[in-house]
């Protein structure tokens, strides 16, 4: 998606150990314009794939995923890294490794928010090494659940994580794919 390829040239920045930084727009300020333009081009891109509920983890994928709901007239759910008064029991969870805090967080999400009718789409805002997909599809898995598709606004397909998801069959749209990070400088996958 050009778009987003030209904010991520203008404002993103490349940190040791392949992290590409773009908290000026996605996951620390957040740009409400952008994130609506990629919720619809989700939306575009999932519109016939029968969706009733989109799947997401917090805190990052939160703005993506609710601008797709909101674009595709479906509920969000995130799943917790920590557990709340009011998030008990009950509980579907799964383990996920942070690619970028090195630590790993049990991620939960209430039974009562995943029926085994639905029919998930799974977003999120970087797909690195996919051990936060991985985990959203663990408790898909747990919950009976269909997964329709993943949805990421960032790829690196340079990691292991679109592989992963490809080879799993499941449909994976990024609006951004980075092939590579070359002397500081982002290459798309549509550079080459
Ligand atoms: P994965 O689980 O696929 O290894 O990594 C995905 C998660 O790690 C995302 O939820 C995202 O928050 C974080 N992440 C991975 N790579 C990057 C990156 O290059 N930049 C930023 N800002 N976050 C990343």
């Amino acid at each position: 998606m050009k778009l987003l390829e030209d904010r991520i040239r203008q404002d993103g920045t490349v940190l040791p150990g392949n992290v590409l930084k773009v908290d000026n727009f996605l996951n620390h300020q957040i740009d409400p314009q952008l994130m609506d333009e990629l919720g619809a081009e989700f939306a575009r891109r999932f519109q016939d794939a029968g969706i009733t509920k989109i799947l997401t983890v917090e805190s990052s994928g939160i703005a993506p995923a609710v601008m797709a709901g909101l674009h595709m007239g479906v509920p969000v759910i995130f799943a917790r890294k920590h557990k709340s008064l009011t998030l008990t029991d009950n509980l579907y969870t799964a383990k996920v490794y942070s690619y970028t805090k090195q630590v790993n967080n049990d991620i939960s999400i209430d039974r009562r928010f995943l029926n085994p009718e639905e029919k998930v789409l799974i977003i999120d805002d970087f797909l690195a090494n996919g051990q936060a997909v991985q985990g959203l599809l663990d408790i898909a898995a747990t919950a009976n659940i269909k997964v329709a598709g993943v949805g990421v606004v960032i790829e690196k397909r340079f990691q292991k994580g679109h592989k992963m998801v490809a080879d799993a069959g499941i449909q994976l749209e990024a609006l951004a794919s980075i092939a590579s990070f070359e002397d500081g400088q982002v290459i798309f996958a549509t550079d080459k």
